[in-house]
């Protein structure tokens, strides 16, 4: 039987998007990830007369220098690449200015080559279309990112989509990859390395 392909998400799922210390050391604040229920958390955080300052500020960095990895994620992404085929599928664009995206594109990929060397660069998909992507099974923090053509669909826990309902996941054949990113990935090794699913 050939190895399923596995679609992985970056942002909030292997390390976190620097974001939320944009934030903090545009502000001089001390939030945590917990703060927020919002996926945009600068629209919440930042005043809007401070926000176009913030875009510039928060453009300039790179998030991928000095990575917030989720608990686990980069141990158990080697351990599932020994059964399946993994094809990380990752937004680059900058959303505040799209057309300065070339940095977003080089920092990511050099993360990514430098903590996960046993990912062939070939496996990286580097689009904000993911709907277009197929593969056997997806994951991802964004619930929109979960395309229905996709036979196992796993939420990965986060900040934002803890209200999303049991009951919506549910219709949406959505399986809940735990209720707290801290341990995230070990529910979703839980759920990748049982034998019913290899
Ligand atoms: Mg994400």
């Amino acid at each position: 039987m050939s190895r399923k392909k596995i679609l992985l998400d970056v942002d909030e799922v292997i390390c976190f998007s620097g974001f939320l210390d944009a934030v903090n050391e545009f502000l001089g604040t001390s939030y945590l990830i917990d703060d927020f229920t919002d996926y945009y958390i600068d629209e919440v955080a930042i005043p809007k007369d401070q926000f176009e300052d913030f875009k510039r500020f928060a453009s300039a960095r790179n998030n991928y220098e000095n990575p917030d990895f989720l608990p686990g994620a980069i141990e158990t992404i080697e351990q599932l690449s020994e059964y399946y085929d993994i094809y990380i599928c990752s937004s680059c664009v900058n959303p505040f200015y799209p057309l300065e995206s070339g940095d977003v594109f080089k920092n990511k990929f050099n993360f990514l080559v430098e903590y996960l060397p046993f990912i062939n660069p070939e496996n990286f998909i580097f689009t904000s279309s993911k709907q277009l992507i197929k593969g056997d099974i997806i994951i991802d923090d964004s619930i929109s990112h979960l395309n229905s053509d996709i036979e196992i669909k796993i939420l990965f826990p986060s900040y934002h989509n803890r209200d999303i309902s049991d009951r919506e996941l549910e219709e949406k054949n959505i399986i809940r990859g735990g209720r707290d990113w801290r341990n995230g990935w070990e529910e979703v090794k839980r759920i990748l390395l049982d034998e019913n699913m290899l």
